[in-house]
């Protein structure tokens, strides 16, 4: 088990949240977040092998509700005709428009560390150095900002200090990211965006979504933004040679896996076409753990 949530943490820092204003199902969740954690639960009970990295994401999933309840919209004019225009340029969402209270973000970043530590996810001595950057009010927003910014083209890779725990500023940033991209995805229109990168923040998606007319929607790993992408190309390399990416489905159908063989790169979707509930990020990264070890046993990451 403990070994399974620290798999969790390397080969899914990104599990999502689930949004749903952009639910591509009919059902309306009130409280989505109630319903994640009660999906989880039941994939405990049907996968025990699962149990670890299940707890785990319940324990961020908690942790980020409490913060999330109180975030502020992003600072950014949020106007349809505005934000499209901001869209033709690039991603949209800069670091300074996101509404982060810094102490919310300390508290964030501790719990995280402390549940990702509790959980076997994290070693000690990176446990230590979160608690050294939590401390640190002066420079975490730089520090930050530069793990924000590091994903765009040509940009700095990030700093020592926080190289190695990009896993826990992600999941500590989430409130903050997920709020300013569900208002600003709200109010704008990502049909004319065809990058395999988000709209919004510029990350890489990390789970995709097959919605009922078969479209395949890419999910941001960071601020959860979906927007439409071509079912068989790359996301990461942008190959679209249909012969260099296979494609298969999990022995449930509920599933699929999309490797690339000109990148070694991989990506999972939700298939929502038969299924019983919407697309739900934090579940689904913990529910198709096997399929990621199969990808990585085939050599792909
Ligand atoms: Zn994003
Ligand atoms: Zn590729």
């Amino acid at each position: 088990m403990l070994s399974l949530a620290r798999f969790f943490a390397r080969a899914c820092p990104a599990e999502l949240w689930y949004n749903p204003r952009v639910s591509e199902t009919k059902a309306p969740i009130a409280r989505s977040e109630s319903r994640e954690i009660a999906e989880l639960r039941r994939l405990k009970d049907e996968q025990p092998d699962l149990s670890g990295a299940a707890d785990l994401q319940i324990e961020l999933l908690q942790l980020q509700r409490r913060i999330q309840s109180r975030v502020a919209l992003p600072s950014i004019k949020l106007e349809a005709e505005y934000l499209n225009k901001r869209l033709a340029e690039g991603p949209i969402l800069q670091f300074e428009h996101l509404p982060v209270d810094w102490s919310d973000m300390r508290h964030l970043l501790r719990g995280t560390a402390t549940a990702m530590r509790n959980h076997d996810a994290l070693d000690d001595a990176d446990y230590r150095r979160v608690e050294v950057l939590a401390r640190d009010t002066e420079r975490l927003p730089g520090l930050v900002r530069t793990w924000y910014e590091s994903v765009r083209p040509g940009a700095a890779p990030v700093s020592e200090e926080i190289a190695g725990l990009e896993t826990v500023l992600q999941q500590a940033m989430r409130p903050f990211l997920t709020r300013a991209g569900d208002a600003i995805m709200a109010r704008s229109d990502f049909t004319s965006w065809k990058n395999g990168t988000c709209p919004l923040c510029a990350a890489e998606p990390d789970l995709a979504v097959i919605t009922a007319a078969a479209d395949r929607l890419l999910i941001c790993g960071r601020c959860a933004a979906r927007w439409k992408f071509d079912q068989l190309t790359c996301p990461f390399c942008l190959n679209s040679d249909r012969r260099r990416i296979t494609s298969f489905a999990s022995r449930d159908g509920q599933y699929r896996l999309y490797a690339c063989i000109a990148c070694e790169r991989y990506l999972k979707a939700y298939d929502a076409r038969q299924a019983s509930r919407p697309v739900m990020p934090a579940v689904d990264a913990v529910a198709t753990l096997p399929l990621d070890a199969a990808a990585i046993q085939k050599g792909f990451r």
